[in-house]
């Protein structure tokens, strides 16, 4: 099987935005419009600005659950997971709009996008294009720290699976039972 997933290591993060706007570029053409339910861009990728003791960010995106909520609870199929990926998606065509799964997600990974009438989430089209051509997501792509990856946890030798078994990490929301497939590293 493969099981896609995403890591994303905090302790090499630099905070650049790179990420972010890459997906803007990628995934919205660059769209200054707003993303209003997050009060922010047209990006997958939510910065959360902890202001504790020790001021930290949290990079957040759609974790691709093993148990999503957010396909459960869709009325017409349209949120999915692709068996042959492990990655959730949304097909737009059979999406009316209702906005249950914008609501289930325990994430908040998804926004809903007023011009076409539907969620958006991590990934976009243009994302899941780069995968089927054997590429990395852009936010991957172009990190300057190497504090992303992404690939197969069911491949040993995926650089994804190397760098979980090297490093300590941890998984958002664990104990909401969606088993995500984000992974958090916060040091070797
Ligand atoms: S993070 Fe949210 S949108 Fe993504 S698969 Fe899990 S429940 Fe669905
Ligand atoms: S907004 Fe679309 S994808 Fe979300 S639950 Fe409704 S029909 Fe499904
Ligand atoms: S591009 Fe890399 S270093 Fe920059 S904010 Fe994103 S994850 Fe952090």
């Amino acid at each position: 099987m493969t099981r896609l997933a995403f890591l994303w290591d905090q302790s090499k993060c630099v905070s650049c935005g790179a990420c972010i706007a890459s997906c803007n570029a990628a995934n919205y053409s660059s769209s200054t419009l707003p993303n209003p339910l997050w009060n922010w861009i047209r990006t997958n990728i939510k910065r959360i600005e902890l202001n504790s003791e020790r001021p930290m960010i949290y990079l957040l995106q759609c974790q691709h659950c093993e148990r999503p909520p957010c396909v459960t609870v869709c009325p017409t199929g349209a949120s999915y997971k692709d068996t042959s990926t492990g990655l959730v998606k949304i097909n737009y065509d059979l999406c009316i709009g209702c906005r249950y799964c914008v609501v289930a997600c325990p994430y908040q990974a998804r926004w809903f996008d007023g011009v076409i009438w539907a969620p958006r989430k991590c990934m976009g089209e243009e994302c899941q294009d780069r995968i089927s051509r054997g590429m990395r997501p852009v936010c991957v792509e172009v990190c300057p720290a190497n504090a992303r990856d992404f690939g197969d946890l069911d491949d040993p030798n995926s650089s994804i699976s190397k760098r979980l078994a090297a490093s300590r990490y941890i998984k958002l929301l664990e104990n909401m039972g969606t088993e995500p497939k984000y992974f958090v590293v916060v040091g070797p």
